[in-house]
C-alpha cells in the first residue's frame, strides 16, 4: 500500500483549499471537461519552480492531463467561484467561473498562498449560454502579457502553462482551443463581495472579509477597526497597481469591478493593450465604445470600483448608516494618496531624478505632454532618454530626438531637464542606469502578439517562445532580438482588440 507521502510526491499538481471553508454561496462544485488531444503548448518551469512543482511532473502524462482538465489532482475538489459585477457601470448579480475552474491552493516557496485555476476549463454552474471554454488567441494573450507585467515588476497574475485542448471553439468561426493554467495570489475580486452584499447576506460578507484579511493583509488582523483597515489596505494596492500601469503604459481594457482583485493584482486579460504612441485617451477595445476604460481614466475607475467595494462592507462599519458612509468615505481617501505617491514618484524616476523637489513632477508631465503632441513612441521615448541623460553634454540626444515629429520640441524641453540634472550629484551612469531599470526595452507590442497567435495558430511555438524571452527581462537589451523593441510600422498597427471569450 502507498503511503499518503508517496502519494504526494507522485501527485503532479498536489494542491490545498481554504477556499472552499467559506459560506456555500461562494461556491459551487465544478469539474473541468476533459479535452480530446491535450498538448501542453508553454510550461512556466521558473514559475513552477518558484511555486514547488516539479517542472518534470507537470509535463509528464499525469502533468499534461490535469493541466487539459481530463485529471483532478488528488486531495481537492475543484470549484467554480460565485461573482457578481459592476459592467460598464450596470450591475450584475450573477457572473461566477463560467469558463474557469480553481483546481485549489498551494503554498508557494516563499510562503504565499497562491491559486491554481484552469481558464477554458468546460462549463461550470455559472456558465450561463457560454461553452465554458477559450481560444488559443486569448489564453496566449493573456499568458505573454501577464509574463510581461511579472518581469515589469508589476503587481499581475500569473501564466503557468498553455496547453491547446485539439478541440476548436466557435468565436463565431472555429478557432483552436485552449486552456490557461492560472495563477493569483487569489481570485477574489471586488464582485464577489459584491455577490454576497447584494443578496443581503451580511454575515458572509464579513466572513469573506476575515478570511481576505488573513490571507493578503494579515498586518491588519488586529487593527481597531478591521472593516476600515482592510477599505485603506485594498485602496492603497489597487492605487499604486493603477499608477503602475500608466507608467508603463498598459491599459486594461475591461475594469469592470468582477476583474478588479481585491489582492490588488492585474487580473483579467482581455482586450489589454500596451500604448504604442504615447495619447493619453487611447482606447484598444472593441466594445468600450464610450472609453470608459481609457488609458487616462484607470485611475478615476480605480475609486470608482472602490466605491463599490467600500459599499458592500458598510454593515460591517458601523450601525449607524451615515457614520458607516464617512468612515468608508475616509478610507478611500487611502486611494488617491498611494496612487499620487506612485505615479508621482514613478514619473521623477522615469526621466532620471534621484530625489523628488518642487517642479518635478510638472517637469515630466510637460515632457509627457511633448510627447502626445509628438506622436512619441512611449516605451522608447524613456528607454532613448536615459541614453541621453547626461547633466551637459547633449550628444547623445540624437535616438530620442528622433522619436519627435518636430525634434526641436525635444530640445526646449531638455534645456529645462539638464538644468534640474545639474542639481543632483549622480552621474551620468548611474543615472542611465536608474532610468534603464525603470524603462523598459520590450513591452508586447500588439502587432508582435498578433503575430506570435498566428504563428502558434499554425504550429509553430518559436515566435511565442521569443517573444516571452524578452518581455519576461524586459529591462536587458538583448541585442539578438532588438527588432522586439520597435514600434509597429504603418501597416502592422492594431488599432483593436477584443475580449475573444
Ligand atoms: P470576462 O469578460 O472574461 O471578465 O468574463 C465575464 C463573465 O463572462 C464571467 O462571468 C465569465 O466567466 C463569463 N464568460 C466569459 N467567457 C465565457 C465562456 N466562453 N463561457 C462561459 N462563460 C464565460
Ligand atoms: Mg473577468
Amino acid at each position: 500500500m502507498a503511503s499518503p507521502l508517496s502519494e504526494t510526491a507522485t501527485e503532479p499538481l498536489a494542491l490545498t483549499e481554504t477556499f472552499r471553508q467559506l459560506p456555500a454561496l461562494f461556491h459551487e462544485n465544478a469539474t473541468p471537461t476533459p479535452t480530446k488531444r491535450p498538448q501542453l503548448l508553454r510550461l512556466n518551469r521558473a514559475l513552477a519552480d518558484d511555486i514547488g512543482f516539479d517542472a518534470g511532473a507537470l509535463t509528464g502524462p499525469d502533468g499534461i492531463a490535469t493541466l487539459a482538465g481530463n485529471r483532478t489532482p488528488a486531495d481537492v475538489t475543484p470549484l467554480a467561484m460565485a461573482y457578481a459585477g459592476h459592467q460598464f457601470g450596470n450591475l450584475v448579480p450573477t457572473l461566477g467561473d463560467g469558463r474557469a475552474v480553481l483546481l485549489g491552493e498551494r503554498v508557494d516557496t516563499a510562503g504565499v498562498r497562491r491559486d491554481i485555476q484552469l481558464k477554458g476549463a468546460g462549463i461550470t454552474p455559472f456558465s450561463r449560454t457560454g461553452d465554458g471554454r477559450a481560444a488559443l488567441g486569448p489564453v496566449l494573450r493573456e499568458y505573454i502579457v501577464s509574463e510581461a507585467m511579472a518581469g515589469l515588476g508589476v503587481p499581475t497574475t500569473r501564466a503557468l502553462a498553455a496547453t491547446s485542448t485539439g478541440e476548436n471553439v466557435l468565436r463565431p468561426t472555429p478557432e483552436p482551443g485552449a486552456i490557461l493554467t492560472r495563477v493569483a495570489t487569489s481570485h477574489i475580486r471586488v464582485g464577489t463581495f459584491e455577490y454576497a452584499a447584494k443578496r443581503g447576506e451580511t454575515e458572509a460578507v464579513q466572513a469573506l472579509a476575515d478570511y481576505v484579511i488573513e490571507r493578503h493583509y494579515p498586518e491588519i488582523a488586529d487593527a481597531e477597526a478591521p472593516y476600515r483597515a482592510l477599505i485603506e489596505a485594498v485602496a492603497e494596492r489597487t492605487g499604486t497597481l493603477i499608477a503602475n500601469w500608466l507608467l508603463v503604459g498598459f491599459i486594461h481594457g475591461v475594469m469592470n469591478t468582477d476583474n478588479v482583485s481585491i489582492a490588488g493584482e492585474t487580473l483579467d486579460y482581455g482586450p489589454c493593450a500596451f500604448m504604442d504612441t504615447y495619447d493619453p485617451a487611447t482606447v484598444y477595445s472593441s466594445i468600450d465604445s464610450g472609453g470608459r476604460y481609457a488609458y487616462n481614466q484607470q485611475p478615476r475607475v480605480g475609486l470608482w470600483n472602490l466605491s463599490r467595494f467600500a459599499e458592500c462592507l458598510l454593515p460591517l462599519l458601523a450601525d449607524d448608516q451615515d457614520e458607516a458612509v464617512s468612515q468608508a468615505k475616509e478610507a478611500l481617501d487611502a486611494y488617491g494618496n498611494a496612487f499620487e505617491t506612485a505615479y508621482h514618484g514613478g514619473l521623477v524616476t522615469k526621466i532620471g531624478l534621484a530625489e523628488c523637489h518642487e517642479g518635478d513632477v510638472e517637469l515630466a508631465s510637460n515632457l509627457l505632454q511633448t510627447m502626445a503632441e509628438q506622436s512619441v513612441d512611449f516605451t522608447l521615448g524613456f528607454r532613448y532618454l536615459a541614453d541621453a541623460a547626461h547633466a551637459v553634454d547633449s550628444t547623445n540626444d540624437t535616438n530620442v530626438r528622433a522619436l519627435f515629429a518636430d525634434p526641436t520640441a525635444f530640445d526646449g524641453w531638455a534645456t529645462r531637464w539638464r538644468e534640474r540634472l545639474a542639481t543632483e550629484t549622480r552621474g551620468f551612469n548611474a543615472r542611465r542606469n536608474a532610468m534603464r531599470a525603470v524603462n523598459p526595452a520590450f513591452i508586447p507590442r500588439n502587432h508582435r502578439v498578433q503575430q506570435v497567435i498566428d504563428a502558434a495558430t499554425n504550429g509553430d511555438l518559436e515566435p511565442l517562445n521569443e517573444l516571452l524571452a524578452v518581455v519576461s527581462q524586459p529591462f536587458d537589451d538583448h541585442p539578438n532580438r532588438a527588432h522586439y523593441a520597435e514600434p509597429p510600422a504603418e501597416n502592422e498597427k492594431i488599432t483593436r482588440t477584443f475580449c475573444g471569450t
